[in-house]
């Protein structure tokens, strides 16, 4: 797994305390989100660039203590680490559906880039088997949407995550 650390993207710290509360309980699998929003893709250094403005988002405009995602995954394959296995993330919707599933969003737009790429399907299968080995997580794989009424995480990711969120075909 191409995974890439918050120092290494430039994470700004979190606040405290919310947003070193940890999992109080197993989670029960991983949720797929997308960015709802357009977006395109480019090339890689713009990647942490733009995960940072994510960031800045959720704490700045969400009023959130830290991004809300458990992972982010670019168009490349890469797995950026946004609250990791052991803090909750704040995506799913509320208190208790973030406790039960981690949070692994697809920089993937609404528009604009709205197919992910396959090295990005690798990366989201990627960080759905470390969240199960590490975390760790059950089995379950679902979208944002299933519990919480959102388009997230849209049409095409959401069709992949029904699928069972199988790898890319392998070479
Ligand atoms: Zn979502
Ligand atoms: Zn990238």
């Amino acid at each position: 797994m191409k995974l890439v650390s918050r120092a290494q993207w430039g994470a700004r710290p979190w606040r405290e305390p919310n947003g070193s509360i940890p999992y109080a309980g197993p989670r029960k699998g991983t949720k797929l989100h997308y960015l709802g929003t357009a977006y395109t893709f480019g090339p890689h250094n713009s990647c942490p660039v733009y995960v940072r403005k994510l960031q800045a988002s959720h704490m700045d405009v969400e009023g959130w203590s830290d991004i809300g995602y458990s992972f982010v995954v670019c168009e490349h394959g890469y797995v950026f680490e946004g609250r990791g296995l052991v803090r909750r993330n704040s995506a799913n919707g509320n208190v208790s559906l973030n406790e039960a599933h981690y949070a692994v969003a697809a920089l993937l737009g609404a528009s604009g880039s709205t197919h992910p790429t396959d090295v990005q399907l690798r990366g989201l299968r990627d960080a759905i088997d470390y969240c199960r080995a590490d975390g760790p997580a059950g089995t379950e794989i679902k979208g944002h949407r299933d519990g919480y009424p959102t388009l997230c995480p849209g049409d095409v990711l959401y069709a992949w995550v029904r699928a069972g969120a199988p790898g890319p075909t392998p070479p």
